[in-house]
């Protein structure tokens, strides 16, 4: 019997996919994780959760990785994904560098390497390709996906890099260049990419433990060599229709400022970025800094309404000084009383992040289709 038919023996298969599926976001969020917790923390009954698991552990998906310490009561088992059973090649574009990991189904980053980024996308293809071959093994185990993270404007087939400004991309057709790439080395394997904050935010809201679960609507602002912001709405990514929302960088904030790669003047990102915090840090002015921060973050926050902020990337080097003095400045400018709204620094690097994030997605969307819940 295959595993399809024996998951949805005598279960209607709607409520089966959506247990299977809420299971397999606990342990990517909480492994190595007991069957009691797994079922206290999705409210889905035990003997439930016991079948569920046990057919993921059929299957090698799950496997067992210890037991909880002793105290009070039984030990119990812990479970999380197999790291043997499928690994991804999770990549991220910066403009310097690019880093190029190997992640397995139990999210563990077994291996990396650093790349200096080309701008020439045939160049960056085949030296990408070189160094996750060595990935792949003498025996050439294909990876089960390649996700790429860039910092810029994916279509929504995650297939082409619409224009990624800081290397001048501009409709240009990676994933494809990379798979061709990819099969000249003898491994075939899918590509996808991505924007960078909108991978940012999935691993945010689905790795870090200090988010509660009850927040659903979560910001996530990477500042970066530019700024970009991923949205979790109600529960969900939010992409926008043209999977291009987010784009709050571009908000302009002074018409008369610097000219920006949109061809406007005066974007939120070309006054916040990276290097204008280093500008301002060398002039010992991050007062200055974390005012034009809190303007654009405050049109954010005002537009949607979130219960939490995250942020990631160049300002978390500051943190101690930069987060009573943002919070100071957003109270001062709020519309309402926002203080029940938090501000965190994120779980991740800024290149962890984007990584990680691409990993799951790719990852969950293997075990969708390998247990057969899509
Ligand atoms: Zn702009």
């Amino acid at each position: 019997m295959s595993f399809t038919e024996r998951r949805s023996a005598g279960v209607p298969s709607e409520l089966r996919e959506r247990n299977l599926k809420t299971i397999i976001d606990v342990v990517f969020r909480y492994q190595p994780v007991s069957r009691t917790n797994i079922a206290k923390l999705t409210g889905i009954s035990k003997p439930t959760v016991s079948k569920l698991v046990g057919l993921l552990m059929s299957e090698n998906y799950i496997v067992k990785t210890g037991k909880t310490s002793s105290g009070l009561g039984k030990r119990q088992e812990l479970l999380s994904f197999n790291p043997e059973k499928a690994f991804v090649i999770s990549v991220d574009v910066g403009l310097a560098t690019t880093i190029v990991a190997k992640v397995d189904l139990s999210m563990k980053m077994t291996n990396k390497c650093e790349i200096k980024t080309s701008e020439s996308p045939e160049r960056f293809a085949s030296e990408l390709v070189d160094c996750l071959s060595d990935f792949c093994g003498a025996g050439k185990e294909s990876p089960a996906s390649v996700v790429i993270s860039v910092p810029g404007l994916v279509r929504s087939d995650l297939r082409t890099a619409i224009n990624v400004p800081l290397l001048h991309w501009t409709d240009l057709p990676l994933a494809e260049l990379v798979e061709e790439r990819l099969r000249l080395n003898g491994i075939v394997c899918g590509v996808s990419i991505n924007n960078d904050s909108k991978l940012g935010v999935l691993a945010e809201v689905a790795l870090n433990k200090d988010i509660p679960d009850s927040f659903s609507n979560i910001v996530y602002v990477l500042v970066k060599e530019g700024v970009g912001v991923g949205l979790y709405i109600n529960g969900s990514l939010y992409v926008g229709s043209n999977h291009i929302a987010g784009e709050f960088g571009h908000m302009s904030i002074d018409p008369k400022g610097p000219e920006c790669s949109c061809g406007r003047r005066g974007c939120w990102l070309t006054m916040v970025g990276s290097r204008e915090l280093d500008g301002f840090i060398r002039e010992n002015r991050l007062e200055d800094y974390i005012e034009l921060f809190s303007v654009g973050l405050m049109n954010i926050v005002n537009g949607l309404d979130p219960n939490l902020v995250v942020i990631s990337g160049a300002l978390e080097q500051y943190w101690e000084r930069v987060l009573p003095s943002l919070r100071a400045k957003l109270k001062s400018i709020a519309l309402f009383d926002q203080s029940s709204m938090e501000i965190m620094k994120s779980a991740l690097d800024d290149r962890e992040g984007p990584i990680f994030g691409g990993a799951l997605m790719v990852l969950r969307k293997y075990l969708d289709i390998e247990t057969g819940v899509l």
